[in-house]
C-alpha cells in the first residue's frame, strides 16, 4: 500500500545519504540492510538524528558518534553479526538467568549480546559504578551516553593522564567491588576498558560481563582483578591482584 511504498522510499533515502557520509567511504560501506534498518528505526524513534565519524573499529563492533535530537551527541556501537566470534560469545551467556535459552544461530546470540551490554550497563550504573548511560537498543546496535568532549572522545585509561594513581586506583577497586556485589563480573577489565572522562573514570565495554552464576566468573574476577592491580602497579602504586580480589570479595 502506499503508506508501506513511503516508508520505503524514506527508507532508502536515509540509507542513500547514511552511505554518502565521509565516515562510510572510511568505514568502506560495512552496514548490512538489517542494520540500516535499525539505525533508520532509532532516527524514527528519536534516539538519533544523524551519525557522525567513527570513534573506534574493532574486530566485533564500531563505534561512532552520532548526533542526538537538541544538540546532543550520543554513542553508538554496531555490532557486526557475521564477524562476531559467536562461540565465545555464547560460552560468555552460559550460566546468566537472564540469557538461559539462546542456543540457535549467530545472529541469535549476538542479538541476545547487545541487549545484555544494555542490561548490564543498567545494572552496572545502578549499583553506583560509572558507566555510559544506556539509551536504546535496536537489534545490533547499542546506544549510549556519549563520553568526552567537542574535541575528541574520552581516552582509555592507558592513554589518559592519570592524576592521583593511588586515588584512581581505589575508584577502580570500589568500582570492582559494587559490580561484584551486584553480581556481575566483567570479565575484560584492564585499562583498556576504563576510559578518563573530564578527570572521571568511566567502566565501559561491558557486554562480555558475566554473572556471578558463571561457571568462570571467578576466574574471570581473578583475571580482572590481576589486570588492573598490574596497571596500577607499574605506575608505582603498591597494588597486587591477589589482594585486590580478596578485597573485592570479602563481606
Ligand atoms: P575493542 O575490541 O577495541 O575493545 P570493543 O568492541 O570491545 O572494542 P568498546 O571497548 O566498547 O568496544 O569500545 C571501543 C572504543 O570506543 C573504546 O576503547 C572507547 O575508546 C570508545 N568508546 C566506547 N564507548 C564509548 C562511549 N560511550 N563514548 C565515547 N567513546 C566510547
Ligand atoms: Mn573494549
Amino acid at each position: 500500500d502506499r503508506i508501506a511504498r513511503r516508508q520505503d522510499r524514506e527508507f532508502s533515502e536515509f540509507r542513500k545519504r547514511l552511505k554518502n557520509t565521509e565516515q562510510f567511504k572510511v568505514t568502506g560501506g560495512v552496514f548490512d540492510d538489517a542494520t540500516f534498518a535499525a539505525l533508520y528505526k532509532l532516527v524514527q524513534d528519536g534516539y538519533i538524528e544523524a551519525i557522525g565519524g567513527p570513534i573506534s573499529t574493532g574486530k566485533e563492533a564500531d563505534v561512532f558518534e552520532a548526533l542526538a535530537p537538541e544538540d546532543e551527541t550520543v554513542a553508538i556501537k554496531v555490532y557486526r553479526i557475521n564477524a562476531s566470534d559467536f562461540r565465545q560469545m555464547r560460552d560468555y551467556l552460559e550460566g546468566d538467568p537472564r540469557f538461559e535459552n539462546i542456543r540457535g544461530d549467530k545472529k541469535r546470540v549476538v542479538l541476545a549480546w547487545v541487549k545484555k551490554e544494555y542490561g548490564n550497563l543498567l545494572r552496572a550504573k545502578k549499583a553506583g559504578v560509572r558507566v555510559p548511560d544506556p539509551i536504546a537498543v535496536q537489534r545490533n546496535v547499542l546506544v549510549m551516553e556519549y563520553l568526552g568532549d567537542e574535541t575528541r572522545a574520552a581516552p582509555t585509561l592507558d592513554d589518559a593522564d592519570l592524576g592521583n594513581p593511588e586515588t584512581a586506583y581505589e575508584v577502580v577497586r570500589e568500582y570492582i567491588r559494587r559490580l561484584y556485589d551486584a553480581g556481575l563480573v566483567h570479565g575484560d577489565l584492564s585499562e583498556y576498558n576504563l576510559v578518563v572522562d573530564d578527570g572521571e573514570l568511566v567502566v565501559i565495554d561491558v557486554g562480555q560481563a558475566v554473572t556471578v552464576h558463571h561457571p568462570n566468573s571467578e576466574e574471570f574476577l581473578r583475571r580482572d582483578c590481576r589486570n588492573v592491580a598490574n596497571f596500577f602497579a607499574r605506575e608505582g602504586v603498591d597494588a597486587d591482584g591477589d589482594d585486590l580480589y580478596d578485597y573485592v570479595v570479602s563481606e
